[in-house]
């Protein structure tokens, strides 16, 4: 007896202890943040119309301009980035996510798409193939940046990149698509910025008079611009600090010691443009924050009435980067546009979101042998390009009914307890009221003449960018 006793004992007292134990587990562990890090962001299903626009509008332009899509690693060696981009950069210096791996690799998160995608072009040998090489793409970068309104730590840019090609009609073709891009995104009043920053050649000769005369107004400058004087002077000339502003304003500029290759190559960048009709503005103060930029670099300025400009997307030439990490010297061009900060003008100048196709039909059911056999219905419809709207999981027909008249639909599909076992199905007209009953062997013909061929939705169309009024495509 006193055995089983204890027994008993110990059997009640073990769930005790396991349960102190969970306590003390669960002291341990910290508290969930139920928030994105700092300078990260969800995109929440409402946001998503101006995403998908950007993917359409975007992905319909590379094809239209001969681009093929490319996607690499976000991350990669760390080397990769410091060398391309350029030690003495704030991007390099001060905003790359670089870690060591379980393994021993340095390696970073890419904090733009160029330099991966140089990577790519060397190592799969692509420089064999015929000449521009022109790749797209798309994807997140990150930047330890201080986030503020339009500047997040991790955030979306769409990548457009031309290698083998040092004519500068390539650079004027680049600004056109750029232009094209924001323009069909709906965002019309925008300011293209370019300048020439020279080769390494005639930007060595520049580079000193630049600092010789940065030397000269030293006193006047940022704590930063002092620095960036010795590391990378160029970068005086765009700080955005009133006091290093007013230097920059009498600072000798690029485009007045272009070496003759150069000067040439930027007079008929800028005839293109003419030729084109593309307004453009000649800022000698951008520079661009990247070391591997020659030659032209340029920028896409939001045109707002505020005066506060916000760079929607940039880039230039770029010809000594592919030499420079290892492969062939090849002529390059290539830009990139923010997806957020496009978002925010397209919503600014209210442009239009991408408008999904709206479901023209609904299906209703009532009883449970009806329930059972509308799921197969739906997608019988579903895989002959019929898009239909449903809320299976309400009883009522009343109910039903109310969902559909919300969404609009031109016709209701119901089926009952004595359909499901008939074999047919009601089709309610939503508009007149009116019913009829079809056998199911012929629902799906009969709904497809009802909805008349230019009513069927296809909605697996990847193929077609909407028009901002448009709200179906057609089959
Ligand atoms: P960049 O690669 O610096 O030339 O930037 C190209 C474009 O990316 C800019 O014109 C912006 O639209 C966007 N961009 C750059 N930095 C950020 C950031 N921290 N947050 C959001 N968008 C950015």
């Amino acid at each position: 007896m006193a055995k089983i006793i204890k027994k008993v004992v110990a059997k009640k007292a073990a769930p005790a202890k396991a349960k102190k134990q969970v306590k003390e587990v669960k002291k341990e562990l910290e508290p969930i943040a139920l928030q994105p890090l700092r300078g990260m962001k969800d995109i929440l299903p409402e946001d998503q119309p101006y995403w998908e626009q950007v993917r359409r509008v975007t992905e319909r332009l590379s094809r239209d301009y001969g681009f093929s899509r490319i996607d690499t690693p976000i991350v990669e060696f760390s080397n990769l980035f410091n060398r391309s981009i350029g030690e003495g950069t704030d991007i390099v210096e001060k905003e790359l996510y670089s870690f060591v791996t379980k393994g021993g690799d340095k390696v970073a998160l890419r904090p733009e798409m160029t330099a991966g995608i140089a990577r790519a072009y060397i190592q799969h040998g692509m420089n064999v193939l015929s000449k521009p090489v022109k790749l797209f793409s798309a994807g997140t970068v990150y930047r330890y940046d201080r986030p503020q309104e339009g500047r997040y730590r991790e955030f979306s840019q769409v990548n457009f990149d031309s290698f083998g090609e040092q004519d500068p009609i390539l650079d004027a073709q680049m600004i056109q698509v750029a232009a094209r891009v924001v323009q069909n995104l709906g965002i019309k009043a925008i300011q293209i910025q370019v300048n020439s920053i020279g080769c390494p050649v005639c930007r060595k000769q520049y580079k000193d008079l630049l600092v010789n005369y940065l030397e000269s107004k030293a006193t006047k400058l940022c704590i930063d611009c002092k620095r960036r004087m010795e590391v990378s002077p160029l970068r005086v000339l765009d700080c955005k600090e009133d006091k290093c502003s007013q230097v920059a304003v009498s600072a000798p500029q690029s485009v007045d010691h272009l070496c003759e290759e150069c000067r040439v190559h930027f007079k008929s960048l800028l005839e293109y443009l003419d030729e084109l009709d593309l307004p453009y503005t000649i800022n000698p103060r951008l520079v661009r924050g990247l070391d591997y930029y020659t030659k032209t670099v340029f920028e896409i300025w939001s045109g707002s009435e505020e005066g506060r400009k916000s760079s929607l997307g940039g880039g230039g030439r770029y010809d000594g980067l592919v030499k420079m990490i290892g492969g062939e010297a090849t002529p390059a061009i290539g830009f990139a546009f923010g997806v957020e900060r496009i978002i925010l003008e397209m919503k600014r100048v209210q442009a239009k979101p991408y408008r999904a196709p709206k479901p023209k039909v609904f299906l209703a059911q009532l009883g449970d042998l009806a329930k059972k056999k509308s799921l197969r219905l739906f997608s019988e419809l579903e895989k002959n390009g019929i898009l239909v709207a449903e809320s299976f999981g309400r009883g009522s027909l009343k109910s039903q009914l109310r969902v559909a008249n919300r969404l609009g639909v031109e016709m209701t599909l119901i089926l009952g307890q004595k359909e499901a076992l008939d074999k047919t199905v009601i089709i309610k007209n939503m508009i007149s009221g009116e019913q009829e009953t079809a056998s199911a062997e012929k629902l799906i013909d009969l709904v497809k003449k009802k909805l008349k061929t230019d009513n069927v939705v296809v909605y697996h169309d990847h193929n077609h960018v909407a028009e901002p009024s448009q709200e179906q495509e057609q089959t």
